[in-house]
Formats: structure tokens, C-alpha cells, sequence
């Protein structure tokens, strides 16, 4: 069994998505705006501009998705960015539409010039244009398509072409979520999964979810394991914090990587400003996953922070690598 956080689990994403707006948790702003857009969209009978949503994994992007197409009443096709290879591909995919269709790419910064070029008129005007043959026998055919949405969601907004960008009626970018939205998705995802846990219990998952649902559910399904088989089934406090262990994690969700990215700040670059590149190659990570997955929550704790020059540690990050190595020491001390 992987130790590793965030591993997708598809199944218990599936499993646990919410099926309406109002069990979708948090992100208010993005959740107000889509319902005015769909609405509208709604009444003119049309449907609904093509949408681009962007953050970190984990935070609803597909979700989103899903519930706009019920909302719509709408069939859904789902895909990704590194999963359209060839114009066949895309051209596949796009006629197989049926009229009001959402089609949802995902990893859409990973889309190749190709695809993005065939997309552009499929966008904008309905029209597939494809080229069949080589040479001088080659020549062009226009499909019509059916009305549709595309959705796009990426981790990566800055990798995004622009003349892509520019084709989204909309653009939404997702937050980590509020301590205490993560508290309510724990809770009711309890009930989903039919196991008891305590309030305390809930408290210690949430601050360790990395303000994240994905986390959160992982979390959740690891203690409700652990509580079956090692405890009486109810999910207590010290069940949470044991699951936190087998994950290996600390209490508010760091895992070894973001531990040594501050050490290695510290160490050598003396506190910083560090460059990612450097950061990277010093930690020997890839520099996309210290972008994408580890800086963002480290930022968003105030541990570390970007400046015109590079990554900087700040106090607070000093003081949870003292208190972390504090708390070691004493662990290994308890074991000699
Ligand atoms: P992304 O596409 O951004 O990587 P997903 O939409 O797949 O993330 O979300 C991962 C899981 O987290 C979902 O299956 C769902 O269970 C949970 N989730 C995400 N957003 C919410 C939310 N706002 N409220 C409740 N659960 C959520």
C-alpha cells in the first residue's frame, strides 16, 4: 500500500463526489457565478460557455464538471490533455458528441499545438476542420459539430497556451478550501462511508488534509480502516492521528518532501532567496512537483514565500522545523 498522500484513488473519489450543489462544500464565489452562468444558459436554451477552471489537484476541478453537466441535464464526456495524441483522436471524440454535451479535458496544459488548433474552431464555431490525405492529394473537410461546453481544468495555468486561454467564456481558479469546510466534507463523508467519528477526530483530520477534499477523503477512508480492524469502529482521535502515521505526515499535513525542501532552504541556501530551479535540483525533486504540489501548501501555511528574488523561510517556518526536530529528538530519545 502506497504511503504516499496523494496518490489519486478513483474509485473513492467517485465514490465520495459530491452529487449536488449543495453537498458541494466551500468555494462559494466560483459556486454562485457557475449557477448565474448555467441559468442563464438555461433559459436561452443554449449551452453554456466554455469553462476553464485551474489550481491544485485535489480541489474540485472534475467535480465541477460532473455537477454542472446534471445541473444541465447534459451527457458528459470525460478525457485528458495527454490522452488526445493524434487528430484522429480529437476528431473522434467530437463528433461522437451528442448536441448540449460537456466535454471535459483534463491536464489540458498538456495538450499538444495539434490538438489545440483543431479545438480552436471546434470552440469557437462549431466547425471540425480535418485534413485527409498527404501531398498534393491532400484536402480539407468541414465537419459540423453539435452545440457543446468544453471544460478544461489544469494545475497549471501559466503552462496554458494563450490563444487557448483567450477561447473560454470563463475562468475560474480554486482555492484551498477553509479548515472548517474540510471539517464539514469529513463529516458528511463519514456518514456516506457509514462510520462514526468522534468530533475531535474530525478536528485532526481536517488541519491535516493540506486544506485539500482528495486529502481529506484518503484520510478518512485510512481511519475508517484502521478503525475496523484495530479499533472498536468508531474513528477517535488517536485512530485519526495513528492514520496521519501511515501516511507519514505531521499534524497539519506535511509529509518528508516538504520537510526537506525547508531544510534544504535553510541548510543551503541560508534561509534563501532560492530560485525554483535551484531548489529543485538541490532537493532533487522535479521542479513542476515543487511548483505544483508542495510550494503552493507550504505558501499557504506562511512557511515559506515568494519573493521578486526567490523562496524565502519565514519565522513561522523556522519554528515548525525546531518544533518537528524538537519532538523527534524526543521520540528517538523515549526509544534508546
Ligand atoms: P480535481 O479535479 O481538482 O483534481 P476532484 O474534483 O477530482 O479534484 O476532487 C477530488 C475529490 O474531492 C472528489 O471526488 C470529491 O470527493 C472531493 N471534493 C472536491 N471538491 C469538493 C467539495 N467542494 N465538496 C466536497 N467534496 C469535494
Amino acid at each position: 500500500m502506497s504511503k504516499n498522500i496523494f496518490k489519486p484513488d478513483p474509485l473513492l473519489d467517485s465514490a465520495l463526489r459530491p452529487k449536488s450543489w449543495r453537498d458541494f462544500v466551500g468555494q462559494e464565489k466560483i459556486k454562485k457565478n457557475l449557477q448565474i452562468m448555467l441559468e442563464s444558459a438555461r433559459k436561452r436554451k443554449e449551452s453554456p460557455d466554455h469553462l476553464l477552471f485551474y489550481g491544485p489537484a485535489g480541489l474540485g476541478k472534475t467535480t465541477l464538471a460532473h455537477l454542472i453537466s446534471w445541473e444541465m441535464n447534459a451527457g458528459i464526456k470525460v478525457t485528458s490533455g495527454p490522452a488526445i495524441e493524434k487528430a484522429g483522436d480529437v476528431a473522434s471524440i467530437l463528433t461522437n458528441l451528442n448536441e448540449g454535451d460537456i466535454l471535459f479535458i483534463d491536464e489540458a496544459h498538456r495538450l499538444n499545438k495539434l490538438i489545440e488548433e483543431i479545438l480552436y474552431s471546434a470552440m469557437e464555431s462549431r466547425v471540425l476542420n480535418l485534413i485527409l490525405g498527404k501531398g498534393p492529394s491532400a484536402r480539407t473537410v468541414q465537419l459540423e459539430l453539435p452545440a457543446f461546453t468544453l471544460i478544461a481544468a489544469t494545475t497549471r495555468m501559466g503552462l496554458l497556451s494563450s490563444p487557448l486561454r483567450s477561447r473560454f467564456g470563463a475562468i475560474f481558479k480554486l482555492d484551498f478550501y477553509e479548515n472548517e469546510d474540510i471539517e464539514k466534507i469529513i463529516k458528511h463523508n463519514a456518514q456516506v462511508l457509514e462510520i462514526e467519528i468522534e468530533p475531535q477526530a474530525i478536528k485532526v483530520l481536517a488541519l491535516a488534509s493540506r486544506a485539500t477534499p482528495r486529502i481529506a477523503n484518503r484520510l478518512l477512508k485510512r481511519s475508517r480502516d484502521l478503525a475496523v480492524v484495530e479499533g472498536n469502529g468508531i474513528i477517535t482521535d488517536e485512530i485519526g492521528k495513528r492514520s496521519l502515521g501511515l501516511f507519514e505526515i505531521d499534524e497539519v499535513g506535511l509529509e518528508a518532501t516538504d520537510r526537506k525542501i525547508l531544510e534544504t532552504i535553510i541548510d543551503k541556501f541560508s534561509g534563501g532567496p532560492v530560485g525554483i530551479a535551484a531548489l529543485a535540483a538541490a532537493t532533487n525533486e522535479e521542479r513542476d512537483t515543487v511548483e505544483e504540489v508542495y510550494e503552493p501548501y507550504l505558501m499557504r501555511l506562511g512557511l515559506i514565500e515568494r519573493t521578486p528574488k526567490g523562496r524565502i523561510i519565514t519565522d513561522a517556518g523556522y519554528k515548525h522545523l525546531n518544533l518537528h526536530n524538537l519532538k523527534k529528538n524526543k521520540q528517538e530519545k523515549l526509544l534508546d
